[in-house]
């Protein structure tokens, strides 16, 4: 963004939108989009891998055939042929719910937008796993919440902890959770502690937010029930199809308790009026063939593979001392690197070495995790991928070779 000179206004703007500035991984965009540099940094899918013909046709289809419907206004709620894939979807997954039980939402990132809205007055506690994805944090921030961080281990989020803080007064209006393949952490929740989670979130009268939207990208591995199949009432469920199918048509959804949907939903026209049409009818045909499947299945062939570079790629090439989760699915590794090397500051030279990560601060409210990174292998190829981390472990070795 260019810089703004001058302006007027300052004084008026709401205190909510103090450190409302473009957000690391945003500024990040601009300079690691430049073709030189290997960017590990924003989660992008991989979206040349879609069949960008049959898309064409299905959406001329859509025009041709439901035009008046796809270029109108709709209802606050989405189409109805969606709701009815969507919960066909969901109930593969084991959650139950009808389509009426369901809310479209301008991907997952309206629906966390909303959440917080309905939730969060200034001062309220919501409880977040340390490190969160970072979208969430920017979301529900406007609503000046206080943070409860509970710590994430490789089984996902340390529900002791969540108890501690409890015992010691906390009261979250809800906690917020990303239980498969975690953006940032990229870890996934055992059910040991999904089913600890739940019952200790039910019994303290705490609705749990789980955001799934990369619960079907799975490359080894059964998957884990959702925290919604394991209590149904006390669960409010995001996902989207912004990982599964394209995240340009912006196509996210809820399924909650009736009660929240009641809240939810006039909370979301307020912002949208309607998800659009024309994104809806497409995602509705998509999925209405079961070849989407199949370009699924292509799709997490090319993250396993990535996945599989990035991991190999870090034991070659960064030093004994640095360490990393192992994720079985989805975009993210995180990357806990020796303690001289403060991530943020050491950003500009990584992109001077063509070479772009997000620094671990961003996914934390309070500046922790100078010593942490994420790696996103979702975007480059597998080779471009290595290369990007051969070259990130280069400069820590250069940078360790200068303070000896
Ligand atoms: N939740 C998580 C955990 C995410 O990683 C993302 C996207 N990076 C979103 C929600 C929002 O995605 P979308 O709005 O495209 O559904």
């Amino acid at each position: 963004m260019a810089e703004v000179p001058h302006d007027p206004y300052v004084d008026l703007y709401a205190r909510r939108t103090t450190g409302m500035t473009a957000s690391e991984v945003r500024a990040l965009f601009a300079v690691a989009s430049r073709p030189d540099v290997v960017s590990l940094a924003g989660g992008m899918p991989f979206v040349q891998a879609l069949p960008f013909e049959d898309i064409a046709e299905i959406t001329q289809k859509v025009l041709l055939e439901r035009g008046a419907t796809a270029l109108q206004y709709g209802q606050g709620v989405g189409q109805q042929g969606l709701r009815e894939q969507l919960s066909t979807l969901l109930g593969e997954e084991g959650i139950e719910a009808g389509p009426d039980d369901i809310v479209v939402t301008a991907g997952g990132q309206q629906a966390l937008d909303v959440v917080g809205k309905i939730f969060v007055d200034p001062g309220d506690e919501i409880a977040v796993e340390a490190p969160s994805y970072v979208g969430a944090l920017s979301a529900f921030s406007a609503y000046e919440p206080k943070w409860i961080q509970i710590r994430l281990d490789d089984d996902g989020i340390v529900v002791d902890e969540l108890e501690v803080a409890l015992r010691n007064g906390a009261r979250p209006k809800f906690l917020y959770t990303v239980p498969n393949f975690h953006n940032p952490a990229g870890v996934t929740m055992s059910l040991e502690r999904r089913e600890r989670l739940v019952r200790v979130c039910r019994d303290a009268g705490i609705p749990i937010v789980e955001d799934d939207p990369y619960r079907k990208l799975r490359f080894d591995g059964d998957p884990i029930p959702a925290l919604k199949t394991l209590d149904p009432a006390n669960v409010i469920y995001l996902s989207s199809l912004s990982k599964v199918f394209a995240a340009g048509l912006r196509v996210g959804f809820v399924t909650a308790e009736p009660g929240v949907l009641q809240r939810f939903l006039p909370a979301k026209e307020a912002t949208d009026l309607c998800p659009s049409n024309l994104a809806q009818l497409i995602a509705e045909e998509y999925l209405a063939d079961d070849r989407w499947k199949i370009n699924l299945k292509t799709l997490i062939d090319h993250y396993r593979a990535r996945r599989d570079a990035c991991v190999k790629a870090l034991e070659e090439h960064f030093p004994s001392d640095a360490t990393w989760t192992h994720p079985n699915g989805g975009f993210y590794c995180w990357v806990t690197v020796p303690e001289f090397f403060d991530t943020p500051a050491m950003l500009p030279k990584a992109i001077e070495r063509k070479v772009a990560y997000v620094p671990g601060t961003a996914f934390y409210p309070d500046g922790r995790g100078r010593d942490q990174l994420r790696l996103a292998f979702s975007y480059p190829t597998e080779e471009r991928v290595a290369e990007g981390v051969r070259r990130l472990g280069e400069l820590i070795r250069d940078e360790e070779a200068l303070r000896s």
